[in-house]
């Protein structure tokens, strides 16, 4: 028999926070995230910088080194979706970067593109943090089964660029709704 917090954390969303991330990006983003996806949302133990990823050539990190790192932390073992969030700018090799990247448990998102000082404007923390939230729920989504969607307004339309991500925002339209309704309660 299971015991109470092994079954809670066999449903709950883990989050974690690989290298230095400000602790309140991720205590707003897991109150969030409990909002939308009505599970329970778990902060992990910190993960090291990812210098294991970073190559010299692109200045950049690849993000699926990170996700298979995230896959191997054993702390993060229990639960059922796992979502890291980093500070370094991420890539594919067939994309110049992304803003995260998701496999069926696990996923992440940088948050380096996000800000406005990465494209040398004013900081706007508001637009920061819906933004945070936005790739959070798209990521998280495709660990739910969703793929990309036609709507440019739902979440899981594909963002190419912050003008994508900000013109959908974080909500699911009506199909990718149900669909997630579907999909998220069914535990084969
Ligand atoms: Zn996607
Ligand atoms: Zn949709």
């Amino acid at each position: 028999m299971l015991n109470l917090t092994l079954s809670i954390s066999l449903m709950a969303i883990l989050l974690g926070p690989i290298g230095e991330i400000d602790q309140k990006v991720i205590q707003v983003l897991k109150d969030d995230l409990n909002k939308v996806f009505k599970k329970p949302v778990v902060i992990g133990k910190g993960m090291a910088e990812p210098d294991y990823a970073y190559h010299k050539k692109r200045n950049q990190y690849l993000s699926t080194t990170i996700l298979n790192a995230l896959m191997e932390q054993k702390e993060y073992a229990p639960y059922e979706k796992i979502l890291g969030i980093v500070d370094r700018d991420l890539f594919v090799p067939e994309l110049n970067f992304v803003f995260g990247q998701a496999s069926q448990r696990v996923a992440i998102i940088s948050l380096t593109r996000l800000r406005h000082a990465f494209y040398n404007l004013p900081e706007d923390q508001i637009l920061f943090r819906r933004r945070v939230l936005t790739e959070a729920v798209h990521e998280l989504g495709h660990t739910y089964g969703l793929g990309h969607c036609g709507n440019p307004r739902c979440v899981m339309f594909f963002s190419n660029s912050l003008t994508d991500t900000d013109r959908k925002g974080s909500e699911f339209c009506l199909s990718c709704e149900g669909k997630l309704q579907k999909f998220s309660t069914h535990h084969p």
